[in-house]
């Protein structure tokens, strides 16, 4: 029999060393910087170029804007705001995820064209507000941005970047990570100078996302909430955020009056934020470990894949399942099963390697002894119910 991730924690909690919760004493609390400046309102978009003039006189003195594909020739593109100095890229994110490979080619684009700008303006969803973190800081670190793939690797601080979500969930508008796709792995350039200097929240933004993307990566946060929760990082700090952006989701995707509104927009950018503050300050679990694997390997989109792998992941988090199952039919969303049956021994095998080596996932989902109980093959076997 299975056993809930809640109640293995609630077991870990009894091992105690002098009345300290021994998983306790082998944490280093979390010491995070945040966001600088937060706009948050419908129609706060207009005071972008308010909100960037002071930061136009640092270095050569013109702002790179990256800002999805999706939106050009569309309102949005007339509405930037941007002075005749200024470069404009509208990135087509379709193809891929962000690469490594991309970042580097548009740094050295840049620089060689007009220098040092004085900030990076992201406009889009996860991809784009992913682009341009990393972006900020590759423009003043040499080198490819493969070097600075994991915790505390860049050596000087980026330029001023500023983010304004498109779609809302991936939390990526307030991480610590600019996730890439290089080479060898699907890792963040994570430190403290990746979170944007200011974020501009404008649930009007929003309004055109497709209903599939908008479950997908609602879901995102959704998930983000439930496996910070059920694990043994999970606190009263990142309780007090995932509580509320559980709150708010089921308000969009579950409860009477769920949809598509101006009112649950205002709600879903305000609970991709609290989800993202809630998985920083505990940690995310079984599902995103897979989750990874199947980004890696197969491609499969974040947040999607989030979706594809949660469906089955009932006996582990079995309250946040029951209600992510009430949210798929409440919304007509079909996700794909019995995928496994397609996938040879050697691409499981692949992804496995990928999902395991995320350990602290595993740690924070089954605790310091998680090593008993999970290795390749129980991995495997989680792929293999696909
Ligand atoms: P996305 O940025 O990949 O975009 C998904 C689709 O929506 C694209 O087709 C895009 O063109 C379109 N789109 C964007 N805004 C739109 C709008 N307002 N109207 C209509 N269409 C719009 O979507 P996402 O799910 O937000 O981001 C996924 C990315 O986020 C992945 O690359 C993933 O790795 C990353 N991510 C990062 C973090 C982090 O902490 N940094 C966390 C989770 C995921
Ligand atoms: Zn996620």
């Amino acid at each position: 029999m299975r056993i809930p991730l809640r109640k293995l924690r609630a077991k870990e909690k009894q091992t105690q060393v002098h009345g300290v919760p021994n998983y306790m004493q082998l944490m280093q609390h979390k010491n995070f910087r945040n966001i600088d400046k937060v706009t948050y309102g419908r129609g706060s978009f207009v005071q972008l170029g308010e909100t960037v003039e002071p930061i136009r006189k640092l270095n050569n003195q013109y702002f790179v804007y990256v800002v999805d594909n999706y939106f050009k020739g569309k309102p949005l593109s007339n509405q930037l705001q941007n002075k005749a100095e200024d470069v404009i890229y509208f990135i087509d994110i379709d193809p891929h995820e962000p690469t490594t490979e991309q970042i580097d080619t548009l740094r050295d684009e840049i620089l060689a064209k007009k220098g040092l700008p004085s900030g990076v303006i992201g406009i889009g969803g996860g991809s784009i507000m992913d682009i341009a973190k990393a972006l900020a800081l590759m423009l003043t670190n040499e080198g490819s941005s493969t070097l600075y793939q994991g915790l505390n690797l860049i050596k000087k601080e980026g330029v001023y970047h500023l983010g304004v979500p498109t779609i809302s969930g991936t939390g990526a508008e307030v991480s610590m990570t600019a996730v890439l796709t290089g080479p060898e792995k699907k890792l963040g350039l994570k430190c403290d100078w990746t979170p944007f200097n200011q974020l501009i929240l404008d649930p009007e933004l929003i309004a055109s996302v497709p209903t599939d993307w908008w479950f997908y990566t609602g879901m995102d946060t959704y998930i983000h909430s439930i496996e910070a929760e059920n694990g043994i990082l999970n606190n009263a700090f990142s309780l007090a955020y995932g509580e509320q952006s559980l709150k708010l989701c089921r308000e969009v995707y579950l409860y009477d009056g769920a949809g598509q509104t101006p009112e649950n927009d205002d709600k879903l950018m305000v609970a991709s934020l609290m989800g993202g503050l809630s998985l920083t300050y505990s940690e995310v679990g079984v599902c995103h470990a897979l989750s990874y694997g199947l980004s890696k390997i197969l491609e499969y989109r974040h947040c999607y894949a989030n979706c594809v792998i949660f469906q089955h992941l009932g006996d582990l988090y079995p309250k946040g399942h029951s209600e992510f199952m009430q949210m798929i039919e409440k919304h007509n969303i079909s996700l794909p099963k019995h995928l496994s049956k397609e996938w040879s021994e050697d691409t499981i095998t692949k992804m496995a390697q990928v999902s395991y080596n995320l350990t602290h996932m595993w740690h924070h989902a089954f605790g310091a002894n998680w090593k008993e109980k999970v290795n390749l093959d129980y991995i495997k076997d989680l792929f293999r119910r696909m």
